[in-house]
């Protein structure tokens, strides 16, 4: 895997990170805010309760200034009835001590009645303060609980910062552009490739830009959601491993007119793929890269047949079941179809299993004229 890559996967991890410190560090105090409301709420029911309590009050002092201007009423009126002179106004007074009499007992009823109501009146303000007691500790628990976790996440998101601002510097510019680019609107700018598909858009890849993200050595972007992708070659290989039970693999006739070789490395090339045939009288040889499937190079021709024209290619190279006709190769130009390049993967991994099982281990040696070689 690239080194950019590596690193834009790290990035990608920080990146995640940060994200998550941030909406938690903004969902903290809406958490707050929530407790606050409904301590206000209790607040305001305590502040009624109160009220009504003092209004309860007024309303006791009106009564008794009442009685005491109503008994203040009475005592003249009886100090007049002493001075009266006829029998109707005598009766007249009467009749207003009676009635002030009267409204005393209204307002003495009123009072009680008042003093009914105090008691539950007294319970409501109490179980308000004790709510609002009990509400108050525990926002000031949640309040320090927050403000904690706040000062976590601040130091976490510091440090994931200094990292990221490391981890950029260890990604191409244009790269990074890229993978930041995209992040900003997709959530992410980086996305694995498997069984020929983009993981992050579920698009399947043209074969080409498959060849060229497996080969691991350029930056391939995503036609259509343009993230960075990459290929995991282990998670293949886990794939492979669990899922698919190896045949016996089929071993090429040492004597056939077209032999497929592996070679780990070549010239400057690495890892290539040849292909020797032996057509009237002369053998040609062809170099694929492995990855890509690229024809690397010209055909070259020489004379006889391909052990004796090509034995520095045969020699330490691991031969692989491939036929296919001279017109099929013509045909393949300058790239070998997918199913090819994967059919003499397979073969390889095949190959590379069966010489660590040690089942069938061996590696060809150049033999001009005798197949009795292997
Ligand atoms: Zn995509």
């Amino acid at each position: 895997m690239l080194p950019d890559i590596e690193n834009l996967l790290k990035l990608q991890d920080v990146d995640k990170e940060i994200r998550r410190l941030r909406d938690e560090i903004a969902e903290l105090p809406k958490r707050v805010a929530v407790i606050e409301q409904k301590l206000a709420g209790t607040k305001a029911q305590l502040e009624k309760a109160q009220a009504a309590v003092k209004a309860d009050e007024a309303s006791r002092r009106k009564y008794e200034t009442n009685i005491s201007d109503l008994r203040g009423k009475i005592s003249k009126y009886r100090d007049q009835s002493l001075d009266v002179k006829t029998n109707d106004q005598y009766k007249a007074l009467l009749h207003e001590i009676q009635f002030a009499e009267k409204e005393i007992g209204t307002n003495e009823d009123k009072i009680l009645e008042l003093m009914v109501n105090a008691d539950s009146r007294d319970k409501e303000v109490k179980a308000a303060q004790a709510e609002l007691k009990a509400e108050t500790t525990e926002i000031e628990k949640e309040k320090e609980q927050a403000r904690q976790r706040t000062a976590e996440d601040e130091n976490l998101l510091a440090e994931a910062k200094a990292n990221r601002d490391q981890l950029r510097g260890g990604v191409r510019e244009d790269l990074l552009r890229q993978y930041e680019r995209v992040s900003k609107f997709r959530g992410s700018g980086i996305a694995e490739v498997r069984d020929q598909k983009c993981m992050g858009c579920m698009v399947m890849l043209r074969p080409q830009t498959y060849n060229e993200v497996r080969s691991g050595k350029d930056v391939v972007i995503c036609d259509s959601c343009q993230r960075v992708l990459y290929f995991n070659p282990k998670e293949e290989l886990v794939e492979r491993r669990e899922t698919v039970h190896r045949p016996k693999r089929h071993h090429p006739k040492i004597d056939a007119p077209q032999a497929w070789y592996y070679r780990a490395e070549f010239a400057a090339d690495g890892e290539v793929f040849l292909c020797l045939t032996n057509s009237g009288g002369q053998a040609s040889r062809r170099v694929y890269d492995i990855h890509t499937g690229r024809l690397l190079g010209d055909i070259l021709i020489r004379e006889g047949n391909y052990r004796e024209g090509f034995p520095e290619d045969i020699t330490g190279s691991t031969r692989l079941n491939g036929n296919w006709s001279e017109e099929e190769l013509d045909g393949f130009g300058d790239e070998l179809p997918m199913v090819v390049l994967d059919s003499l993967n397979a073969d390889l991994d095949a190959a590379r299993h069966e010489a660590a099982t040690g089942s069938h281990a061996k590696h060809e040696a150049p033999a001009a004229s005798s197949p009795a070689a292997s």
